[in-house]
């Protein structure tokens, strides 16, 4: 049997998270991911480090946090992390009072942002639509990161940097601590586990998920070609519809009103939970999104009726010089309806841990830190 302090189940960022969190704090770990290379959400998001979606509090601080994170990879590890912050470009008159609302409670809960007014805007952020832009709040903290590439490199950094044993194509089948034992035959002794398996609930702990409270949601993404003459868009964009989505915009006065509209006048928007953001990557491609159907019995085929609610959306606040598609996919997240995650102990030092529903990219270090922070004798 070989031995390791710590083992990790699951290649996704939350795994990773939890792997580098542990090997800096002296620990051994083994990290076991399923498939030949991580696939899954973690490869499948836009790669916003996103701390302004975040409440205030803990969650926005854990947010900052996993940014220092990401900003130490593109240091040590050669990780691409652009710090291009983010606006919100509105265009109705009620969501530029939630933006107001929002810019003025920031400061004293130690969030920076900036109410920017429509004509400083059009000059700030080229790549807005002018035609009836009534406010942007600007946000300096965001992060862009190519999911696809750092999902790729942050496990052979953590093999380079600190000896992290890593088993790709190699799925956990059981549990039994102290033993971790694999579909390949091995069987590892380790003192902690940690089961990062994201939205697998079935093969290990299936109790813990049925007694949770997650969900399955789907979300159908888009990116296009490179943009020509290396255009950039700037900052990553959010529109009016992503106020209802976030739950930093709760604390606004303004936001029930401006929910009960957008459900008025945009019922397929509603129906598919499609909100529209948009993040532009070293490639030049510009990333698009998102819809969000909740559930488990998800079609395996994607909707092009979804991808027009999201294209039209997009096109009223973003003027792109080049709108071809070259690449539609979907992928699946686990979230609580409360909670930014779920943690389960069902046997003494193992640890499920899941459910950062659509802010993996933005939360995982920053939880791993917090976690080994509250028991750092694990
Ligand atoms: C379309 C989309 C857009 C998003 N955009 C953003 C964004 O811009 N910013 C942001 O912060 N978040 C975003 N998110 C959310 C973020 O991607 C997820 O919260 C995060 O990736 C979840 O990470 P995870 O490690 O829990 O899951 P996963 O990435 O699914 O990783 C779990 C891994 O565990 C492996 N595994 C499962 N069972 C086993 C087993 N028994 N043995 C071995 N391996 C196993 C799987 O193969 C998988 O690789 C988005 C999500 C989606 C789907």
């Amino acid at each position: 049997m070989q031995q390791a302090d710590v083992a990790v189940v699951g290649g996704g960022i939350v795994g990773l998270a939890f792997a580098w969190e542990a090997a800096r704090r002296g620990r051994s770990v083994v990290l076991f991911e399923r498939d030949a290379r991580s696939k899954m959400a973690s490869v499948r998001n836009f790669g916003m480090v996103w701390p302004i979606g975040q409440p205030p509090g803990e969650q926005y601080r854990r947010a900052t946090v996993s940014r220092e994170r990401w900003l130490e990879l593109r240091d040590l590890a050669d990780v691409w992390a652009a710090e291009c912050g983010s606006v919100h470009a509105v265009y109705e008159a009620d969501e530029d009072a939630v933006l107001r609302e929002f810019a003025s409670a920031a400061p004293g809960l130690g969030i920076m942002c900036e109410y920017v007014e429509p004509a400083a805007a059009v000059r700030r952020f080229p790549a807005l639509r002018p035609e009836g832009l009534r406010g942007v709040l600007f946000s300096p903290t965001e992060l862009c990161v190519d999911p696809r590439a750092a999902i790729a490199r942050i496990p052979s950094f953590l093999q380079e940097a600190h000896g992290i044993t890593l088993r790709f194509g190699t799925a956990v089948t059981a549990v039994a601590m102290p033993t971790v034992r694999t579909a390949t035959g091995e069987a590892w002794r380790v003192r902690r586990c940690f089961v990062c398996s994201g939205a697998d609930f079935e093969t290990l702990f299936p109790n813990v998920y049925a007694a949770s409270g997650v969900q399955r949601c789907k979300l159908q993404m888009m990116r296009t070609v490179p943009q020509p003459g290396g255009w950039r868009l700037g900052p990553h964009l959010a529109g009016g519809l992503t106020l209802g989505h976030y739950n930093s915009f709760e604390m606004c006065p303004s936001l029930s009103a401006v929910k009960r509209r957008h459900a008025a006048e945009f019922p397929e928007h509603a129906r598919f939970g499609v909100h529209v953001m948009a993040s532009q990557n070293h490639l030049g491609e510009v990333v698009i999104g998102d819809s969000h159907e909740y559930g488990g019995d998800f079609s395996p085929f994607d909707s092009p009726a979804i991808d027009a609610l999201i294209l039209d959306y997009l096109r009223r606040i973003v003027r792109l010089p080049e709108w071809t598609i070259a690449g539609r996919w979907h992928g699946v997240y686990v979230k609580h309806p409360t909670k930014s995650y779920i943690t389960a102990e069902p046997q003494p030092g193992c640890c499920v841990v899941t459910a950062p529903g659509g802010a993996g990219m933005t939360l995982s270090f920053g939880t791993a830190a917090a976690w080994w922070d509250a028991n750092p004798n694990a």
